[in-house]
């Protein structure tokens, strides 16, 4: 329960500057108005684009907010306030496949996003769980990838399997696999090269790594997760629209929302990509990357 708490506190602390930005202009909004008309609503509009919840997220809260308003006579902003806060928590809450085991998850994403952070971060959580994990370093285009990849196996104590510079990613991932399997290991995270400008090799390159995996231990579950930088706003949209491209997303980890004030941003993956957000980063800490949950979010912003 304090561990729950705790988590919430970091949440809510992590999405500060979206809260002060969107919640903290919605409640003066609320405040001013004395009666719920057009003006109410196209200020309101206004707050969720510049939150960064997107035009089709936000078309679709006020389309839903204006029925739901009308429906049940509601004269009260405060009152309206409420229903839109329900309104964002169905908006955001795809259901989630359950994890299964074993599992091969696929971190993808350009550099810069925080993959390889939340790589480490992922490590740490699924051993607190009593996971085995084993890390796979197959970014083999950056020698500093691999580098980076082992300072964080070292910090969360799992193993990782790496080749050189320049290596074939496929056969790192083979290499991954074997260990995975000879250590009954029940989650190889596998770290991959983000040249989503040359988007002809990578998805060579993740579609190679995809049939090894399925070869070599067709019994694991595979997920690809994309990583996405929340403060990059309508580019990380562009971003995931292009890795859709290359390979199948099964969900999106979105960082660093404790760096922007735009996180309306989670609204916009939802409603603009249909692909559900996983965990979300709140801060470079150990804990601050947490399992998204569409209600607490809500909760922490408002
Ligand atoms: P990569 O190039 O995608 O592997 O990115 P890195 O993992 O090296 O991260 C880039 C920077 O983002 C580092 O300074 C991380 O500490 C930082 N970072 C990652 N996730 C978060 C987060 O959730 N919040 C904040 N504030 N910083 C983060």
């Amino acid at each position: 329960m304090s561990e729950k708490k705790g988590l919430f506190a970091r949440l809510r602390e992590g999405l500060q500057k979206t809260r002060d930005a969107l919640t903290g202009r919605v409640d003066t909004l609320v405040k001013e108005t004395r009666k719920i008309d057009e003006e109410f609503y196209e200020e309101l509009e206004d707050i969720l684009l510049l939150s960064d919840c997107g035009m089709k997220a936000t078309m679709t809260i006020m389309d839903e907010l204006r029925a739901r308003v009308e429906a049940g006579k509601v004269k009260d902003a405060g009152e309206a306030r409420n229903i839109l806060k329900q309104i964002m928590v169905e908006q955001m809450d795809i259901p989630r496949p359950p994890l299964k085991w074993p599992m091969v998850m696929m971190v993808v994403g350009v550099n810069g996003v925080g993959k390889t952070t939340t790589i480490g971060k992922l490590a740490l959580r699924f051993q607190s769980i009593g996971r085995r994990i084993i890390l796979c370093a197959a970014d083999t285009f950056r020698a500093a990838a691999a580098e980076q990849l082992t300072v964080w196996s070292q910090r969360a104590r799992v193993p990782i399997v790496k080749h050189a510079e320049g290596a074939d990613p496929a056969a790192v991932v083979f290499d991954g696999i074997k260990s995975a399997k000879s250590q009954g290991a029940d989650l190889l995270i596998v770290d991959t090269a983000g040249r989503l400008h040359n988007k002809k090799n990578l998805m060579d390159e993740l579609n190679k790594m995809r049939r090894v995996i399925d070869r070599e231990w067709p019994e694991a579950e595979v997920r690809c997760m994309l990583v996405l930088d929340a403060t990059t706003g309508q580019n990380g949209l562009a971003q995931a629209r292009a890795f859709k491209e290359v390979c199948e997303v099964g969900g999106i980890i979105l960082t660093k929302l404790d760096g922007t004030a735009k996180g309306g941003i989670a609204l916009a993956i939802r409603q603009e990509l249909e692909v559900p957000v996983w965990y979300i980063g709140v801060g470079e800490g150990i804990d601050d990357l947490q399992p998204f949950n569409a209600k607490e979010f809500v909760e922490a912003l408002f």
